[in-house]
């Protein structure tokens, strides 16, 4: 599998009145060409500025990116000029953004069509009429009824699910070859999470690209990615392959957010186990392994020495950033 996009040792940092948060702090990872990836991690561990800073979507200020490349066909992309053309051209065309509320994302005051044509005109230089065709096809897809009457409605008159297949269509508009979805499906009923989740795979796959699920909950991935990548304080404290990880979690964190996620095999009425305590406050981070305060199996090393480097495992996939060999 030949790498899509490689993200190297990228740090987000912001200036804030209280003082400054490295968001992102040296992440590094990869998206392969036709792969879905997963980052997982709680609200406020970097997941999302990881995303908006791969495609300079970053508010500057108070954001920053502060170091780090992003190589996307044989170039830093983040070397390019923010807003200059080919970024944009990158922004919404080759790379698209699916987020969780679509009334925040989606116009209200223009038609579902509208937004499509003008996406699809925009990025694939193609005619109204040809727009409009490829607008109605893309509706159909993502399984719209009655997609052609529906062009002229507004984003008000769909329901939620409804809603968030149109932000897919929107994503898939322009033949993205990386989808970024950030959490999706979280405001939505079980049953729908589900049919989308399965309908991005779907669509993913029949375009032939890259999709990366953005998400706080490993549950939701389980099924959909190949990898996956556990976040904590702004790094990546897990990654490998979505079987090893639900099979044998190497760092305590992502053990917890297992023990969180309910599973069929388990016996009914197993509880589950919520993480206990707070993520860090990134404004005053340890010099030692951020997940201390937290975790069940410290030891007096991990008090003594500076947060680990992710280092591989003995598969040399699986990475961990932990003192520990679990
Ligand atoms: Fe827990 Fe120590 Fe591993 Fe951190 S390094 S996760 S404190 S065992």
């Amino acid at each position: 599998m030949s790498v899509l996009m490689e993200v190297k040792n990228l740090k987000t940092y912001f200036n804030t009145e209280a003082g400054l948060v490295k968001a992102v702090d040296g992440v590094s990872y990869h998206i392969n060409e036709n792969e879905t990836i997963g980052i997982v991690g709680e609200s406020g561990c970097g997941k999302s500025v990881t995303q908006l800073s791969t495609i300079q979507l970053i508010a500057t200020p108070p954001g920053r990116i502060v170091e780090g490349g992003v190589f996307f066909e044989g170039r830093d992309i983040l070397k390019l000029e923010k807003n200059g053309q080919e970024m944009r051209s990158i922004r919404g065309g080759k790379i698209s953004v699916i987020f969780q509320e679509p009334m925040t994302s989606l116009n209200p005051v223009m038609t579902i069509g509208r937004q499509l044509t003008e996406a699809i005109e925009l990025h694939l230089k193609m005619t109204k009429e040809d727009a409009k065709k490829r607008a109605i096809e893309l509706l159909d897809l993502v399984g719209i009824p009655s997609a052609k009457q529906r062009l002229s409605d507004f984003p008000h008159q769909f329901s939620g699910g409804m809603r968030q297949r149109v932000m897919i269509a929107l994503g898939l508009s322009c033949n993205p070859r990386i989808i970024i979805a950030d959490e999706p499906t979280t405001a939505l009923d079980v049953t729908t999470q589900a049919q989308l989740l399965k309908l991005m795979q779907d669509v993913v796959r029949e375009f032939k690209a890259s999709l990366v699920i953005v998400t706080h909950n490993l549950g939701v991935v389980a099924r959909y990615v190949e990898r996956i990548y556990v976040m904590y304080a702004g790094r990546i404290i897990e990654s490998g392959s979505c079987k090893d990880i639900f099979a044998h979690p190497r760092h305590p964190y992502t053990m917890g957010l297992l023990r969180a996620v309910p599973r069929l095999n388990e016996p009914k009425g197993k509880k589950l186990v919520p993480i206990v305590g707070l993520p860090p406050n990134l404004l005053n981070m340890p010099d030692t392994c951020a997940f201390l305060p937290r975790c069940p199996y410290a030891v007096e090393k991990c008090r003594q020495i500076p947060w680990p480097e992710l280092r591989t495992l003995e598969n040399g996939v699986h990475q961990t950033a932990c003192h520990l060999d679990f």
